[in-house]
């Protein structure tokens, strides 16, 4: 269905869900960051998230999505550092400038959101596709919510295609040669390791489809 409106308020239970599912996987991300990395992801993602987290609690809700999106970005450029830090700021930063109503998005201004950060994103690190790095799950992921959107499905479609293409290219990193951060210094020996800057984005759409959809179809 067209015409779903996604709140702030979804927005901000959507990126509280999404804190605690890294919190959860900080031993999990800091494994993968061992295998080709400096075993930093975890801890790095873990005190950004525990920041957000408070920054989400405190916070007055906000009335304008920019601003909130703003405020999120600003968080996570200085409290997850790493490689990381910068790159997700930047993903937030430049969703903040996405047209909005101001205090929702219907799912085509979500959609675009989501490719606002993406574009972002690889201006700042220069990483395309098949570079093993985050983009390898959320390029597939924005690619699949713009040609479900284009198909005309309701946002449970559009959010489960995201979540299912982030999916595979996540696991798909662990089939090619890192050529983007640290992981590419080990150039074929990357090979047969998940990226856990694919497997901390994952969530994003994982999160996304639990908590968007359902919100987003019962309010
Ligand atoms: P660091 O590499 O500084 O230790 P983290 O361990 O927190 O930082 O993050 C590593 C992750 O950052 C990688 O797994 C990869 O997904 C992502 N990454 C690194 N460089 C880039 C880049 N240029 N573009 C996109 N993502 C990148
Ligand atoms: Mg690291």
């Amino acid at each position: 269905m067209m015409g779903q409106e996604i709140s702030i308020a979804q927005l901000r239970r959507w990126l509280l869900t999404y804190a605690e599912r890294v919190i959860e996987n900080e031993d999990h991300l800091t494994e993968l960051d061992t295998a080709i990395g400096d075993a930093d992801h975890g801890v790095n993602m873990r005190r950004g998230m525990g920041k957000l987290q408070e920054r989400l609690q405190e916070e007055m809700p906000s009335d304008d999505i920019g601003a909130f999106l703003r405020s999120v970005a600003m968080t996570l450029i200085s409290g997850v550092g790493g490689a990381a830090g910068p790159l997700y700021g930047t993903f937030f930063l430049r969703a903040a400038t996405s047209p909005t109503n101001g205090r929702s998005v219907d799912l085509a201004q979500l959609t675009q959101m989501f490719r606002y950060g993406l574009d972002g994103l690889q201006q700042r690190g220069k990483a395309q596709a098949d570079d093993k790095t985050m983009i390898d799950a959320i390029q597939p992921a924005v690619e699949a919510m713009e040609a479900a959107l284009a198909a005309h499905q309701s946002a449970a479609v559009v959010l489960a295609a995201a979540r299912q293409a982030a999916h595979l290219g996540m696991k798909h990193t662990i089939e090619i040669e890192a050529r983007k951060g640290r992981a590419s210094y080990l150039g074929p020996h990357s090979i047969g390791h998940q990226d856990p800057g694919a497997t901390s984005a994952y969530f994003l759409f994982e999160t996304a489809a639990e908590v968007l959809t359902k919100t987003a179809d019962s309010e």
